[in-house]
Order: structure tokens, then C-alpha cells, then sequence
């Protein structure tokens, strides 16, 4: 289908969703399809278009680039439909949004290989990023405590698996950041070589959390990273980060908006669908509350399945 041909759906990232939902729901198959199910869309009319508050940040999203979540349908006539998006991403609710509340976080464990990682089989996330791309801080918020991610960031443990337990149901982890700039060479492979082995090998990963820094351009080592993970079958969701950094257009900058549609038809060519994303900022805490939704859903979905 030609995508130029698709209705668009244009949706304001300021709109509050409902957490409950209508849908209607289809059996689908196991787990590493999960992030990649194939569309159920319908595409006869054009969506009805929520009000506009604030035309600078308004998104525009053509139906196949919405993250349609196992087991639920989306048609287009559903006037319901743009309530039903997280605000300021592309992903649909299911029914399995629900106990995405934060209530407790502890550190558990730094790990060196996979195999040393807790072994009690809870579900996990791993969220992994550039340096400086704002993961610590982005930690911090999901947790709403201001320094546990210091754990990772303490000498030695920075080229870590760490896991962090939440309402000792399941986890965060942190895994060490790529592309420093001043690191040799062969510290960058090797720290490559540990997470893609964390990445083929760990059953129990739900979803990998790959944070992009929304306020820059692009770059190569995220665009690689990125169509790894396509190309591997990875679920992967996009976490643009430091959206709150709006300044007008200078030097050739973008605004985070711009940079995030760069960024996804960068990578288009290696995903079978549109993976999920979410825009946020730890200054304002944007996003805060859809990612810890959009991880209870997968999460869900995963115990079940
Ligand atoms: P990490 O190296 O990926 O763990 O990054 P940090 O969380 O330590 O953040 C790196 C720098 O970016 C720090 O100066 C943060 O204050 C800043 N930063 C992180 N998140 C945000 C954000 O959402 N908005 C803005 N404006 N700055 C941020």
C-alpha cells in the first residue's frame, strides 16, 4: 500500500487519552512477533481530527505508522480512535494497559554477561542510548526518585547489565551507554559485543527501550544501532528524548519534531512495521506516564502469552 495514499491522522500531543478502552480483539500469535503484529487497519475514510491547541507540536500520522498492539484492532471509522493513541507517540492502547504504576523500585544486581542476570524469570525492559542521550535521567523519572540511576553511573558499573526490580513484579534495566566519544576503539566493540549477546540471548526481554536525543539531528551510530535491532527481530520501542528543547530553527537545527520524522524515515527500510515511540522530556516529565503505560501493555501481553 502506498503510504502517500493512506488518510492521515492528525493527532495533538496535548491531547489526553482515556485509560479505558473500546476495542475489539483477535488471537494473535506468540511473543517475538509481538512488536511487529501486521496491521488491522481499515482505510475507507479519513479519521475524524481532534482540535488543534497547539499547531507547533501537532503531530501528523498516517495509519500505518501507528503501533498497533497485539490483539487489538483499529478501524478507521472508529471515531473513538485518536483518544486511543498515547499522547505525543504513535501507539494504540490495549486492553492490556493497566498496573502501570510506580510503587516501589529497588537495585538488585550489576551483571558482566547475560547468563549472570537475575534468573526469576520477570519480564524486563532495557533501556540503552547514546552517553549523555538523558537515560539516567529518564530512569530517574520512571522511578520518580532522583538518584537511583546513580547506581549505574558508579566507576565499574557503567559497562553493566543493571537491574532495577519494580513492584517486585519486573524490571528496568540499565545497559551501558554507546558511543563515547573518547573511548578506544576497541572498548566501543567490545561494550557492542556484550549488549547484542544481552540482546539474542535474554529470554525474558520484553522489549528494548532505545533512547534518541530528539533536540539533534540524527546520527549514524543511533541509525545503526536502530536497524540492528530490525534487522536482529528485536522489539524495539523509540524513546526520543529532550523534547523540551524547542529552540527555532538555527545553525540548520531541527525541531525535535522534525528530527524525530527524520529519524524514522532513516529507518523505515528496516522494520516490517512502524516500531513504537514516545516523545519525552525529564525536565517536564513528558511522557512519563505513557511509557510506563506502554510497558505495562506489552507487559501484560507478554505474562499471558
Ligand atoms: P546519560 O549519560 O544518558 O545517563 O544522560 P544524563 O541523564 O546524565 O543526562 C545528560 C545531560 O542531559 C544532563 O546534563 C541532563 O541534565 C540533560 N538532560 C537529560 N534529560 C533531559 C531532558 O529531558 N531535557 C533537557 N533539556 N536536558 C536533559
Amino acid at each position: 500500500m502506498i503510504i502517500a495514499q493512506l488518510p492521515r491522522l492528525n493527532i495533538s500531543i496535548f491531547t489526553k487519552p482515556p485509560l479505558s478502552l473500546r476495542t475489539h480483539f483477535t488471537l494473535f500469535p506468540k511473543q517475538r512477533l509481538l512488536f511487529a503484529p501486521k496491521s488491522t487497519l481499515s482505510t475507507v475514510e479519513p479519521i475524524p481530527i481532534s482540535p488543534v491547541s497547539e499547531p507547533e507540536t501537532q503531530l501528523s500520522i498516517s495509519l500505518e505508522k501507528l503501533f498497533v498492539p497485539p490483539e487489538t484492532q483499529v478501524c478507521i471509522d472508529d471515531p473513538t480512535l485518536s483518544t486511543r493513541i498515547l499522547k505525543g507517540s504513535n501507539i494504540v492502547l490495549s486492553k492490556y494497559a493497566r498496573d502501570a504504576q510506580v510503587v516501589q523500585a529497588e537495585f538488585i544486581k550489576s551483571s558482566v554477561r547475560t547468563e549472570d542476570c537475575p534468573s526469576d524469570g520477570l519480564p524486563e525492559f532495557a533501556l540503552v542510548g547514546r552517553s549523555n542521550v538523558g537515560k539516567s535521567s529518564l530512569l530517574n523519572s520512571l522511578v520518580r526518585r532522583k538518584r537511583l540511576a546513580l547506581t549505574s553511573k558508579k566507576p565499574g558499573k557503567t559497562q553493566c547489565i543493571n537491574h532495577f526490580k519494580i513492584n517486585d513484579k519486573w524490571y528496568l534495566v540499565d545497559l551501558p551507554g554507546y558511543g563515547y566519544a573518547s573511548a578506544p576503539q576497541e572498548l566501543r566493540t567490545d561494550w557492542a559485543k556484550f549488549t547484542k549477546d544481552y540482546f539474542l540471548n535474554r529470554s525474558t526481554l520484553v522489549s528494548v527501550f532505545l533512547l534518541i536525543d530528539a533536540s539533534i539531528p540524527s546520527k549514524t551510530i543511533d541509525l545503526e544501532y536502530a536497524s540492528w535491532l530490525g534487522q536482529n527481530q528485536i522489539p524495539m520501542t523509540l524513546i526520543f528524548t529532550k523534547c523540551d528543547k524547542r529552540k527555532k530553527k538555527k545553525n540548520g537545527g531541527k525541531r525535535p519534531e522534525e528530527n524525530i520524522n527524520d529519524f524514522q524515515e532513516l529507518i523505515h527500510g528496516f522494520f516490517q512495521t512502524a516500531p513504537p515511540w514516545i516523545m519525552t522530556s525529564s525536565v517536564t516529565n513528558q511522557g512519563r506516564d505513557e511509557i510506563l503505560l506502554h510497558m505495562a501493555q506489552l507487559r501484560n501481553y507478554w505474562l499471558k502469552h
